[in-house]
């Protein structure tokens, strides 16, 4: 049994939900379908989630919210229409979208549903289409699918009992059309994933029903291994390892929402990335360990932007016994998570994405780190950009940090941190963001070409 997850360009307009259609119909083994909502048909239009997010904010605000509803319905109206579907669909659509608005539900519960009516509608709408084909197809309700969630700030977490009853599931007839992004808490709230969750739905259903491959459908043949707005025609990935694809998406790589892989890596359900627009090419698959042993040991070349840096100096800081705990505990009391910490004998510097630290929190940070822990220098280094080099196969090859020093060097980067973790599996290069893309051309002309 597969289970498919078609992303948001996957079913950006009928068109598009005709060819998960035909995908569907190809391999009878794709037996549980998670969507999206539909998402961009093309660079300037909306993601219907977005809409939705505009839409809930303007209703809740007493705001003007007409032209927001008017723009979704417009777009399920299309699809519908096209697809040949019946009117009646439409008007379950609009019923939803209506109630929800005006259900009496916490204004943050309220705007969890609101948000979910993307997902909601488009496995409807799969669902009915598919059945108009001649299969036998169903929606399902995460609710029933067995996807219990906790609310929490940073999206719904997913409760452990839940695999159980997904594991059920399996005993189902036929198509299963079940929407991502979202769950339900125990008393029967409505809770979304965080933004791109489609992805943790799709591998929360793989790993309960211990499917032997998740399918990830996408608008790419395969994952690169850099990121192609930098370099034209990079070079595809076979095989990736879910380490790899973590390190890989964590800086970056938008393939894939970098928690979403989590549940499938814990049951080890091989996944396979494919193109909606041409799902003939062989994808990359991402598997536990790799069966051969790959003659490149760097894989794929991450970079991300808008990172800071919290650079702290104190002379002796080495034999200072509780320095870092103090250090951090500061950090943990202001709410400010942390991504790397590189550091030497008396200094250290903390890397955090810019959103953990706006810019109105720096003085505060920066002034609790001098009194409390008497520091010689405390300073904020911004506009920076990491570089994540990443493969397993470094582990137990020389010279790859040599490879990259000399390509930054020969960009003329300056590099402002290194890291590599013990694991090997990547390499971090901390350098300022104007440089980023002349330091990724020439790591790649020196690990690909
Ligand atoms: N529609 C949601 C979003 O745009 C979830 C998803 O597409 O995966 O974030």
């Amino acid at each position: 049994m597969k289970v498919a997850k078609f992303g948001g360009s996957s079913v950006a307009d009928a068109n598009q939900f005709k060819k998960v259609s035909n995908i569907i119909k190809e391999d009878k083994s794709r037996k549980f379908i998670v969507v999206s909502a539909p998402g961009k048909r093309f660079d300037a239009d909306f993601k219907i989630t977005d809409l939705l997010i505009q839409l809930g904010h303007a209703y809740l605000n007493d705001e003007k919210y007409k032209s927001y509803y008017i723009t979704i319905m417009d777009r399920f109206q299309k699809i519908i229409e096209e697809l040949n579907l019946t009117e009646q669909l439409l008007k379950e659509i609009e019923n939803k979208l209506k109630n929800t608005l005006t259900s009496d539900l916490a204004d943050h519960d309220k705007l969890d549903s609101v948000k979910a009516i993307g997902e909601y509608s488009s496995a409807k709408i799969l669902s009915a289409y598919l059945q108009t084909e001649g299969i036998k197809a169903k929606y399902m309700n995460p609710k029933d699918a067995g996807i219990i969630v906790e609310k929490d700030a940073s999206g719904a977490q997913l409760l452990p009992e839940s695999f159980n009853l997904i594991y059920k599931l399996r005993d189902e007839e036929g198509v299963v059309v079940i929407p991502g992004f979202y769950g339900y808490t125990n008393d029967g709230i409505l809770a979304t994933f965080s933004r791109g969750g489609s992805d943790i739905t799709g591998a929360i259903i793989a790993a309960g029903i211990k499917a032997e491959l998740y399918e990830n459908f996408t608008d790419v043949d395969s994952v690169y291994s850099v990121n192609p707005a930098i370099i034209e025609n990079p070079k595809e990935i076979r095989v990736l390892t879910y380490r790899e694809m973590r390190e890989l998406s964590y800086a970056g790589f938008s393939v894939f929402h970098d928690e979403a892989l989590i549940p499938a890596f814990n049951a080890k359900i091989p996944v396979c990335v494919k193109n909606t627009n041409n799902p003939s090419a062989s994808g990359t698959m991402i598997v536990a360990k790799k069966e051969e042993k790959e003659e490149k040991c760097v894989v794929g070349i991450a970079s991300d932007t808008g990172f800071k840096s919290i650079y702290v100096s104190k002379f002796l800081m080495n034999r200072e016994i509780g320095f870092g705990r103090k250090l951090f505990q500061i950090l943990e009391e202001e709410q400010v998570s942390y991504e790397h910490a590189p550091s030497g004998i008396d200094d250290m510097s903390i890397i955090v994405r810019d959103s953990q630290l706006p810019d109105d929190k720096e003085e505060l940070i920066v002034s609790r780190i001098k009194n409390e822990l008497k520091t010689d220098t405390v300073t904020i280094h911004r506009d920076l950009a990491l570089i994540m080099v990443v493969g397993e196969g470094m582990k137990e090859t020389i010279g790859m940090a040599q490879t990259a020093t000399v390509a930054l060097g020969k960009a003329k980067v300056n590099i402002e941190m290194i890291n590599q973790g013990s694991s090997e599996v990547s390499m971090m290069f901390g350098i300022k963001a104007n440089g980023l893309n002349r330091a990724i051309k020439s790591l790649y002309h020196a690990f690909f070409e």
